[in-house]
């Protein structure tokens, strides 16, 4: 499984265009650019299509022509830019499957006329088990809302397991029990506040994150083998040097957007 993270960051990304804290003027130093997360999954399938996501694809020197499905866990807007099923729509009429909980849906056709009959639509909801492009899914509670339905994702392809989530607070009971007895090579678990801890209880900070993964370790989700990387990170968090030795510090890692993770 070829993963690529098109974008690692939170909804307003980093550097946060309105603002010069360390952490924005510490990304504006160094060049980095943190987008809406979003991962590309084998060329194949496309999870949580936000509006950075087709143009991150690009700066990539990649494309989209081999998508078959997409998957949005909630329908905020930096989880899903609908406008892409539009301008895909434009180019051809193959089939594409788009996966998500009811107001991923909802809002999603609203962006088609009717006869855009290619894209099909399918709804989920927690504890469902399906495949999607060629892939199992699990699809998983999130500590979260959006209009509705929240959800995370297990990903498996036979060989190798990815664990996508975000945007979720501590993460439910009925989610932890779910991964009992299963294991991921890949975590994409979000942290968005850093060392804040006023800012909710639907999203992760550091201590959170922290006590996630010992909860995922502790039921053997997470081993030795498994790579753990920090996303949906806003500036928040510390400049980028001191993040990373705080999460290293965790078994964890932040990467850039455009970084590409194979698992075998
Ligand atoms: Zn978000
Ligand atoms: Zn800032
Ligand atoms: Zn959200």
């Amino acid at each position: 499984m070829e993963v690529v993270l098109l974008g690692t960051g939170a909804a307003d990304g980093i550097p946060n265009p309105f603002c010069r804290c360390a952490t924005c003027t510490d990304h504006r130093e160094r060049g980095e650019l943190r987008t809406p997360t979003s991962v590309l999954v084998d060329g194949r399938l496309l999870i949580d299509p936000g509006p950075e996501a087709p143009r991150q694809v690009t700066r990539l020197g990649r494309d989209l022509t081999g998508l078959v499905s997409v998957l949005a866990g909630h329908a905020h807007s930096d989880h899903l830019d609908p406008a892409i099923l539009m301008h895909r729509g434009w180019v051809t009429d193959a089939p594409l499957q788009v996966v998500g909980p009811a107001p991923v849906v909802a809002w999603s056709r609203q962006w088609l006329d009717g006869d855009q009959t290619a894209i099909s639509f399918t709804t989920v909801t927690a504890g469902d088990s399906l495949e999607v492009a060629g892939y199992r899914v699990s699809v998983l509670a999130a500590n979260h809302e959006a209009f509705g339905e929240a959800c995370c994702y297990l990903i498996e392809d036979g060989s190798s397991a990815l664990l996508y989530a975000t945007d979720t607070g501590l993460l439910p009971e009925t989610t932890l029990a779910a991964l009992v007895g299963r294991r991921a090579d890949l975590v994409l678990l979000e942290e968005t506040f850093g060392p804040r801890t006023d800012k909710g209880e639907r999203h992760l900070h550091l201590a959170t994150f922290a006590s996630t993964l010992q909860h995922l370790r502790a039921i053997g989700f997470i081993d030795e083998g498994t790579r753990v990387v920090a996303v949906h990170l806003a500036h928040d968090n510390p400049p980028l040097a001191q993040l990373r030795a705080e999460l290293a510090e965790l078994g964890a890692e932040a990467l850039p957007d455009g970084a590409v993770i194979v698992l075998d």
